[in-house]
C-alpha cells in the first residue's frame, strides 16, 4: 500500500537555530552531527528511515517549553520522542525538523501511596514506576512487553496495552492527568492535577489527547494511578496440538465468566525460538501454547484454576502445567516478554504486525496468516494477547534476498486487510504512525477523518507536531529508504 508515495519536502534546521536551541538545553544536550543523528533515524519499525535535523534533550518542562517556542518562531516541525520503541514508525522525522527526546526527564517524582498514585516525568521507563511503587504493595498496571525500555510519555502518546490489559485496561485507564507543552510553547495540565482531587469538571481533554501519537504536544509529567498488587497468582501453561484448539480454549475461558489477568498465545515457531534462547522447557512440537494467569484474592483461585485446566483438557490440551513458584512464574513471563528478541535466531529481519479481531475470529485469522505465509514463502511466527483478540504476526524476511522486503510488506498488508474484513482493526496497541496511515481510509469514512483532524487542529493549528503521521498524505520520507527496500 505504500509504494507510490511522493517524497516529503525536508525542513532545514539552520546552524543559527541549532545555536538557539543549545542556549536553552546546553551544547552537550544537542545532537546535530550526522553520524550521531543516525541513532534517531528510525524507531523499532526499521523499514522507513529519515534523519531529524537536530535532536534536543531538555531536562525540564520549562526547557521543553522554551525549545518548542523557538520551533514555533521558526515554524520548525517538532517530533516528541521517548525510548523509540514504537513499532509503527510513530517517531520517524518524516520532514526532518527538531526531535525532542525526553529521556533526561526520567524521574519518579513521588509515590503517593495513600491516594494510590505517582507523579513521574515523561521519560520515566514504564517498569521503574512499579519498582518505585512495590514497597507500598502497589503497581502500575499497563505492562507493554517493551516495559523495561519504553517510557510513560510514550505509553500515554500511544495508549499502550500489554499482556495484563485484558483485566486491567490500557494506559488511559491508569492515567489521572498529565502536563503537556502545546506546539506554541504553552504549558497545560489536562485531567487531575498532582494536588487536585480525583475528579475534574468539564470535557475530558485528558482522554482526548491519550493515544494522539505525539501530534498534540510534548507530554512532560504524568500523574498515574497505582493499583494494589494481586494477593496471589495461578499461572498455567496449556500445551495444545493446534492453534484452533488453543483459540477455542480462549473463547471458552471467557465464556465461562473467568477473566484472567493475562491470556497469551504462542505458536510453534515462536515457542521453538524462545526455547532456544531462554531454555524454559517449552515443548518444541506443540501447535500452540497458552499462558493463562489468574490473579486476585487467594481464596477461590484454585477453583478457577481447576476450571481453566478442565477447559484446556476439553479442547484436547496435551498437558497443563501450573507454575510451582514465583521464580517459575517470573521465568515464564520473562520468556513471553522477550519473545520478539528471540526472533533474531530465526531471521535477520522481521516486521511485527499488530491487528485485532473479535476473539471468536482468532481461528480464522490464524488460518489466514498460515495461508499468507505459504503464499509469500515467508515464515510468520505468532505471539499475542489472545484474550483481547490482539494478534502479533512476526513476518520474517531477509532484506538481502531480492523481493523479500516487498513480500513481507505485502503479507502484512494482507493480514491487516483481513482483520478489517473480520470485524477488527489494524492496530491493537502499536498505533498508526507512518506504517499504517494508508489503512485509515479503509477503517474510517472521510467525515470521521476530518473530525479527527479538527480535534488535532485544536491542539496544533499549524500541524507542526509530529507531521505526516496517522493521516494518509500520499507522501513519504525524503530519502526513499522505503521505496528502495520495497523495490528490491
Ligand atoms: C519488543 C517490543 C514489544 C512491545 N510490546 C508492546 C506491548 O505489549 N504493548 C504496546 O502497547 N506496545 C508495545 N510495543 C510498542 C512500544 O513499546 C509502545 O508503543 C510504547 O508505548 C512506546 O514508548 P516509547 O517511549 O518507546 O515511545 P516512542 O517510540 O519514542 O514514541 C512513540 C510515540 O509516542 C510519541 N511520544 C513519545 N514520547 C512522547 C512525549 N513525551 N510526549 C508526546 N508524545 C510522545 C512519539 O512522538 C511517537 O508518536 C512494543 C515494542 C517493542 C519493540
Amino acid at each position: 500500500m505504500q509504494s507510490d508515495a511522493a517524497p516529503v519536502e525536508q525542513v532545514i534546521v539552520t546552524p543559527e537555530q541549532v545555536r538557539e536551541l543549545a542556549a536553552i538545553v546546553g551544547r552537550e544536550n544537542v545532537i546535530a552531527a550526522r553520524q550521531e543523528l543516525l541513532v534517531y533515524e528510525c524507531d523499532a519499525y526499521t523499514l522507513e528511515k529519515n534523519l531529524p535535523g537536530v535532536v534536543v534533550l531538555p531536562a525540564s518542562t520549562e526547557e521543553v517549553a522554551d525549545v518548542v517556542k523557538v520551533c514555533a518562531r521558526h515554524k520548525l516541525p517538532i517530533i516528541p520522542r521517548g525510548a523509540g520503541t514504537s513499532l509503527s514508525g510513530a517517531v520517524l522525522a518524516v520532514t526532518g525538523g527538531v526531535m525532542i527526546s525526553v529521556t533526561r526527564m526520567s524521574r519518579v517524582l513521588n509515590v503517593d501511596a495513600r491516594n494510590r498514585r505517582a507523579l513521574v516525568e515523561a521519560g520515566c521507563v514504564n517498569a521503574w514506576v512499579t519498582v518505585a511503587a512495590k514497597p507500598h504493595g502497589l503497581l502500575f498496571a499497563p505492562d507493554p512487553s517493551s516495559q523495561s525500555a519504553c517510557t510513560i510519555g510514550g505509553n500515554v502518546a500511544t495508549n499502550s496495552g500489554g499482556p495484563h490489559t485484558l483485566k486491567y485496561g490500557v494506559t488511559t485507564n491508569h492515567v489521572l492527568g498529565y502536563e503537556m507543552v502545546l506546539p506554541d510553547g504553552e504549558i497545560v495540565w489536562l485531567g487531575t492535577t498532582p494536588d487536585g482531587g480525583e475528579d475534574v469538571d468539564g470535557y475530558d481533554l485528558r482522554g482526548a489527547a491519550i493515544g494522539c501519537e505525539g501530534m498534540f504536544g510534548v507530554v512532560t509529567r504524568i500523574l498515574v494511578r497505582l493499583i494494589r498488587g494481586p494477593q496471589a497468582f495461578r499461572t498455567l501453561l496449556g500445551v495444545f496440538e493446534s492453534v484452533d484448539d488453543a483459540s477455542q480454549t480462549v473463547s471458552d475461558i471467557i465464556a465461562a465468566g473467568i477473566v484472567p489477568g493475562a491470556l497469551e498465545m504462542m505458536d510453534t515457531l515462536i515457542t521453538q525460538a524462545i526455547e532456544a534462547a531462554y531454555h524454559f522447557g517449552f515443548p518444541l512440537d506443540a501447535g500452540a501454547v497458552l499462558i493463562v494467569e489468574l490473579d486476585g484474592l487467594n481464596a477461590g483461585l484454585d477453583a478457577q484454576a481447576e476450571r481453566v485446566i478442565a477447559l484446556c483438557k476439553k479442547n484436547a490440551a496435551r498437558e497443563v502445567r501450573l507454575a510451582q513458584s514465583e521464580q517459575q512464574r517470573a521465568d515464564l513471563w520473562k520468556c513471553r516478554k522477550r519473545a520478539f528478541g528471540a526472533i533474531g535466531r530465526l531471521s535477520p529481519n522481521f516486521v511485527t504486525q499488530d491487528g485485532v479481531v473479535p476473539r471468536s475470529r482468532l481461528p480464522d485469522i490464524m488460518r489466514f496468516i498460515r495461508a499468507t505465509s505459504e503464499r509469500h514463502g515467508l515464515r510468520i511466527p505468532n505471539v499475542f494477547h489472545a484474550g483481547d483478540g490482539n494478534i502479533h504476526p512476526l513476518i520474517l524476511f531477509d532484506e538481502r534476498v531480492p523481493g523479500q522486503t516487498r513480500a513481507a510488506v505485502a503479507a502484512g498488508n494482507e493480514i491487516l486487510e483481513k482483520c478489517i474484513e473480520l470485524g477488527g482493526s489494524v492496530t491493537g496497541e502499536h498505533g498508526i504512525g507512518v506504517e499504517k496511515m494508508d489503512f485509515m481510509t479503509q477503517q474510517f469514512a472521510p467525515a470521521d477523518l476530518e473530525a479527527m483532524q479538527t480535534l488535532r487542529r485544536v491542539f496544533d493549528p499549524e500541524l507542526r507536531c509530529n507531521p505526516h503521521k496517522m493521516f494518509p498524505s500520499g507522501k513519504r520520507c525524503g530519502d526513499f529508504q522505503m521505496k528502495k527496500q520495497i523495490a528490491s
